[in-house]
């Protein structure tokens, strides 16, 4: 479905922007891998999911928190794949504590990761878009994206705000083949996630399944974890025709998180 288009997924070295990548490769997208840690594992298996369609994969380290080396992410697009055609903006941390004590530095950076590196990848990745008259804008923002938790200022802020960039684009392009949406998740079992359990178990003095079991409980009604492949096959149909007037939708994929 996706043979000959590329999409580029920010902060695919792990967790949710792999098993992404993974689904879009699957499909025949060839893909641009972004983040830090190990990159040789990630770009194995998301070329092994594309091996039935042969697709490319290619790998650019920019840190997303810097203007300077998100142009030079598209540059090697451009050079390298011949442009964007989906772009996945999902690169993001997360810091935890009340805004009294919120360290400024990790204020910055969570706005700079979480926020505004989607506006530097969207003004750069429109352009191409448009002059094809197709492309695909899925930001992960998420269930924070449109309700709150005390602790997570930065991060609430910084999601909310993406939902409302992302209702912004989607009406600039809406006459457009290009489409911009958000996928809003809700607990899913990442290193994001397993270090806020991991504190949750030393803070309440419990075992770490205890500690799942309650961050689960508190939000989650399905009581079950989100899988990146679930999220995947929502971005996989954001992609396809089916979903060519969805645009500026917030989908939560969230076990029921913001129903209550
Ligand atoms: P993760 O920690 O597993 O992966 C984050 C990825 O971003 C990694 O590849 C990391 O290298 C990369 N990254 C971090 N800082 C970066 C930077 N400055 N430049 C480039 N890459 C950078 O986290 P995850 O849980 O997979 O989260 C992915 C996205 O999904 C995030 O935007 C997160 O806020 C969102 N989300 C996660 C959950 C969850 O429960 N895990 C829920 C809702 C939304």
């Amino acid at each position: 479905m996706l043979n000959g288009k590329t999409a580029l997924v920010t902060g695919s070295t792990s967790g949710i922007g792999l098993g992404i990548a993974e689904k879009l490769a699957a499909q025949g997208a060839n893909i641009i891998l972004n983040g830090f840690g190990d990159v040789e594992a990630p770009k194995a298996s998301v070329a092994s999911a594309g091996q039935a369609h042969g697709v490319k994969v290619g790998y650019h380290g920019a840190d997303m928190s810097k203007p300077a080396e998100i142009e030079a992410l598209f540059a090697y697009a451009q050079a390298e794949f011949g442009g964007v055609d989906i772009l996945v903006n999902n690169a993001g941390i997360q810091h935890v504590s009340n805004v009294e004590n919120f360290p400024v530095e990790k204020w910055d950076a969570i706005i700079a990761i979480n926020l505004s590196s989607a506006f530097h990848t969207m003004r750069l990745a429109v352009p191409g878009m448009r002059a094809k008259n197709w492309g695909r804008i899925i930001n992960l923002a998420s269930a924070h994206g449109l309700v709150a938790s005390a602790g997570k200022s930065a991060y609430v802020a910084a999601k909310h705000g993406l939902v409302g960039l992302t209702k912004s684009v989607a009406l600039e392009t809406a006459t457009t083949g290009v489409t911009v949406n958000a996928i809003c998740p809700g607990w899913v079992l990442t290193p994001l996630v397993q270090k806020q359990i991991d504190a949750k178990a030393a803070n309440e003095g419990v075992s770490l399944a205890e500690a799942q079991k309650g961050l689960l409980g508190e939000k989650q009604p399905s009581l079950q974890f989100v899988t990146p492949g679930q999220l995947g096959d929502l971005a996989v149909f954001m992609c396809s025709p089916g979903a060519d007037n969805v645009r500026g939708v917030a989908w939560n994929v969230d076990g029921g998180w913001v129903a209550q």
